[in-house]
């Protein structure tokens, strides 16, 4: 007999009735908190198959009203949102104004920027999953601190400042010590920086830490703890260090073998190095 220790697609206890749900998917993180009258979903995965697949493992676990929250807009993370809603029609779809704001202008651009890059990386099933789903824009928001009664527990949504994207939104469950903090770090890959913003994202996580006192849920990958969002602090500091001692307007090449240098590794770097130059430009024009 031999037993299944892979840790995708199961939920796992981090702290009391506070559980995480790894999916193979691009390894994203999914959460499930329990409250005495409603329970809330932190983030809903990447098209309506998987939320739905989601949703019948928040079921299997409560039979509580839900509350959705989303850390950002990125697809993997609320492309499935609209199964949640379908499920509990007028159902809480929580997450910063930002998130709002992007997923009502952009959502649909960027759902066929995934389709079109998973077809043409040869993943059709999953290109027409992409396509088919439904964008389902939150419908409360918060844009710095909010705070959610599941029913004898309070859980903190909070912002604290732009990093992976200008939106972060962070799920704090003081009873439990246990913080969701989206892709603002991320375990098993480097921090994403397509959206980011790499001058300002240290200072962002450093003020984080402050809040921060057990268990960290990121995004992506295997839960860390403080110590690991401090070290991830300090190389996305050193890109902005970076950043800001070379001369503007590098080519490529030239950004790439600084890239090569930095602790984030030569395609996360290049692709930091390229977003802080022009956020020094836009800053320079000032
Ligand atoms: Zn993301």
């Amino acid at each position: 007999m031999s037993i299944d220790t892979t840790p995708w697609g199961r939920w796992r206890e981090v702290g009391d009735r506070v559980f995480v749900r790894r999916n193979k998917t691009l390894d994203m993180n999914a959460g499930l908190v329990l409250g005495e009258d409603r329970c809330l979903v932190i983030d809903t995965r990447g098209n309506e198959r998987e939320g739905r697949e989601l949703y019948r493992a928040v079921r299997s676990v409560t039979g509580l009203p839900h509350v959705v929250a989303l850390t950002h807009s990125h697809f993997d993370h609320c492309f499935g949102t609209q199964v949640f809603a379908d499920a509990q029609p007028g159902c809480e779809i929580w997450s910063h104004e930002r998130c709002h704001a992007d997923l009502s202008a952009n959502g649909r651009c960027q759902r066929a920027e995934i389709a079109g890059w998973l077809r043409e990386s040869g993943q059709e099933v999953l290109a027409d999953e992409v396509d088919a789903v439904r964008i389902t824009p939150p419908n409360r928001t918060m844009s710095c601190d909010a705070t959610l009664d599941l029913g004898g527990r309070h859980v903190v949504l909070h912002h604290p400042g732009r990093g992976h994207t200008d939106h972060d939104m962070v799920v704090e469950v003081p009873d439990a010590h246990v913080a969701f903090v989206g892709d603002l770090v991320e375990q098993g890959a480097p921090p994403s920086f397509d959206h980011a913003y790499p001058l300002d994202w240290a200072a962002t996580l450093n003020r984080l830490l402050d809040r921060l006192s057990g268990v960290v849920v990121p995004g992506h990958g295997d839960v860390v703890d403080a110590g690991f969002v401090a070290r991830q602090a300090t190389e996305i500091a050193q890109v902005a260090d970076v950043a800001r001692r070379l001369p503007p307007h590098l080519d490529d090449a030239e950004l790439e073998w600084h890239a090569g240098r930095l602790a984030v590794g030569s395609a996360a770097g290049f692709i930091a190095l390229r977003r802080a130059q022009e956020h020094l430009a836009q800053l320079a024009q000032l």
